[in-house]
C-alpha cells in the first residue's frame, strides 16, 4: 500500500535539492503530468548525503517530455530516458515503467530471455508499478518538491531507518531479470554501510554466473562504478565474498587464494579509495592492470618456460592473451588498455637503472603510475631489494645525487 509522509514528517529541503531538477518537475505538472524525484537523489537527501544526480519520474512519454524541453534529447534502447540538460548539469526524465506480460515474448516495448532477463523495458504505466519495478526500496521513494510529500510504496523509509538493503519482490525473479543488480546490491551495501537483508542475499551466490550473459559494454559501465566510487575496497570484499568476482575477472579470480596477492589488490583499492576521497586524480587503468597483473605474469612464466621467446616477447605475449579474454567480459576502452600495458611494460624498466636509463625511465609519460604499482607490489610482499625505496630518492634528487644514485649500483 501507498503511504505518504508529509514535509512535517521528513528531512528533505527544496534547499537541497537541484535547482533544475525542480524546474523540470513544476514544468512537467503545469502541464498537467505527474512527475517526482526518484531514486539515489531521494535516498541520499534522506541520508544527509549530498546526492550527484538528480533523476524525475514522470506519467509523460518520452516524446511528450521531449516536446516541453528543447534543451532534451531522448536516449537509450534497452531502457528509453530523455536527458535534459542546463550547462554541466543534465536531469534524467523517466516515464513510469509497469510489469511485463508473463511471457509476452518479443515486441516494441518489451523483450525477455528464456532465462528471465529483460532485454527491453519500455512498457509504461502508474506509479505504483513504477515503484514495483524499481532494484531496492531504498531506491523507490519518490519526493515531490511541490507538495513536499514524499510517496513510499515498498516502505522504502523504514529500511533507510534500519539501514537495509532490500530488493522488492522475489530476489531470484528481480536479480534473474536483471542481474546487474546483483553488483548494484553490493555496491549500495557497501557505500551506504547497509546490511543486505538475508532474503536479498540468499539467492545471490547461485545467480552470479549469470553476470555472464551481460554484455561488455554494460559491465564497463557498472565497473567503473565498482571502482571509481571510492568504496571499491568494501565493495572488492563483498564481491569476493558473494561469488561476483569471478565473473568479472574470471582470469583473476583463482589468483587471489594467495594471500600476497589478496592484499596487492586490498592495498590498490585502499589506495584509490584514499585518492578519490581526497579529490585526487585516478584513472581505471591503474585497478585494472592491477587486477589483471597475475594473470600477466603467470602467463609470461608459463610462456617462458615453453621456452620459444624472449622476456619481452613473452611479456607482450601475455599481456595481449590476458587482455583479449578480460575484453569478452568487460569492454575496457582503447585508452586505458594502453595505459595498462605502459604501467605493466614499465615494471620490466624500472630495474634497469644504469647509464642513462633511469634518466629516459624517469621521463615516460605513466612513470609516476608505474612507480605507484611497482611500491604496492613491493606493499604486498614482494621483495625488490629496494627498487622502490631507489626511484623515491631518485625523483627528488639534484643532478649530482643522481649520479651517485646510479654510480652506486651494482
Ligand atoms: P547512484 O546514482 O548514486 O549510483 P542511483 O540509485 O541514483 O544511485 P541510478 O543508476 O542512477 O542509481 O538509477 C536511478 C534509479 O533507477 C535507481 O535509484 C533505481 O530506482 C532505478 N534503477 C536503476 N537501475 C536499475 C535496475 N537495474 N533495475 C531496477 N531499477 C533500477
Ligand atoms: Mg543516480
Amino acid at each position: 500500500g501507498k503511504v505518504v509522509i508529509p514535509h512535517s514528517k521528513h528531512s528533505i529541503a527544496n534547499n537541497d535539492v537541484s535547482r533544475n531538477a525542480i524546474k523540470v518537475i513544476e514544468r512537467l505538472q503545469q502541464a498537467d503530468f505527474e512527475a517526482y524525484l526518484v531514486g539515489g537523489g531521494v535516498r541520499d537527501l534522506l541520508l544527509d548525503g549530498h546526492p550527484k544526480d538528480f533523476d524525475v519520474a514522470t506519467n509523460a512519454t518520452p516524446e511528450q517530455v521531449r516536446k516541453l524541453f528543447r534543451n532534451s534529447r531522448i536516449i537509450g534502447r534497452r531502457f528509453r530516458i530523455v536527458h535534459v540538460r542546463y550547462g554541466r548539469e543534465v536531469i534524467e526524465v523517466t516515464t513510469f515503467r509497469s510489469h511485463h506480460q508473463e511471457g509476452s515474448g518479443k515486441s516494441q516495448e518489451s523483450h525477455q530471455s528464456d532465462e528471465g532477463m529483460l532485454l527491453r523495458d519500455n512498457v509504461y504505466g502508474d506509479l505504483q508499478s513504477d515503484a514495483e519495478r524499481r532494484d531496492f526500496t531504498i531506491n523507490a521513494l519518490y519526493y515531490d518538491p511541490v507538495s513536499r510529500d514524499i510517496l513510499d510504496y515498498t516502505r522504502g523509509v523504514n529500511d533507510i531507518d534500519a539501514r537495509m538493503l532490500r530488493i522488492i519482490g522475489d530476489p531470484a525473479t528481480r536479480f534473474k531479470e536483471d542481474p546487474v543488480r546483483m553488483l548494484r546490491a553490493v555496491r549500495f551495501a557497501a557505500k551506504l554501510g547497509f546490511e543486505i537483508e538475508p532474503k536479498t542475499a540468499a539467492p545471490i551466490a547461485d545467480l552470479a554466473s549469470m553476470l555472464q550473459n551481460i554484455p561488455a559494454a554494460r559491465l564497463w559501465d557498472e565497473s567503473m562504478k565498482l571502482f571509481m566510487s571510492g568504496y571499491s575496497t568494501a565493495i572488492f570484499h563483498q564481491m569476493v565474498e558473494r561469488d561476483l568476482f569471478k565473473y568479472l575477472f574470471p582470469g583473476s579470480a583463482s589468483h587471489i587464494a594467495n594471500p600476497q596477492t589478496m592484499a596487492f589488490f586490498e592495498n590498490a583499492m585502499l589506495n584509490t579509495d584514499k585518492r578519490i576521497r581526497a579529490d585526487k586524480r585516478v584513472t581505471p587503468a591503474f585497478i585494472f592492470a592491477v587486477l589483471l597483473w597475475p594473470a600477466v605474469v603467470t602467463r609470461q612464466d608459463e610462456l617462458m618456460a615453453e621456452g620459444s621467446s624472449t622476456a619481452l616477447q613473452a611479456a607482450h605475449q601475455a599481456q595481449q592473451q590476458v587482455l583479449q579474454a578480460q575484453l569478452n567480459v568487460i569492454s575496457i576502452p582503447k585508452r586505458f588498455t594502453s595505459v595498462m600495458r605502459e604501467i605493466w611494460d614499465l615494471q620490466a624498466a624500472l630495474p634497469r637503472r644504469n647509464g642513462r636509463r633511469a634518466y629516459r625511465t624517469l621521463e615516460q609519460q605513466r612513470f609516476r603510475a608505474a612507480y605507484d604499482f611497482l611500491l604496492l607490489r613491493e606493499q604486498s610482499g614482494e621483495d625488490h631489494q629496494g627498487l622502490g625505496a631507489w626511484w623515491t630518492e631518485f625523483q627528488f634528487a639534484d643532478e649530482e645525487k643522481r649520479e651517485q644514485l646510479i654510480a652506486a649500483l651494482p
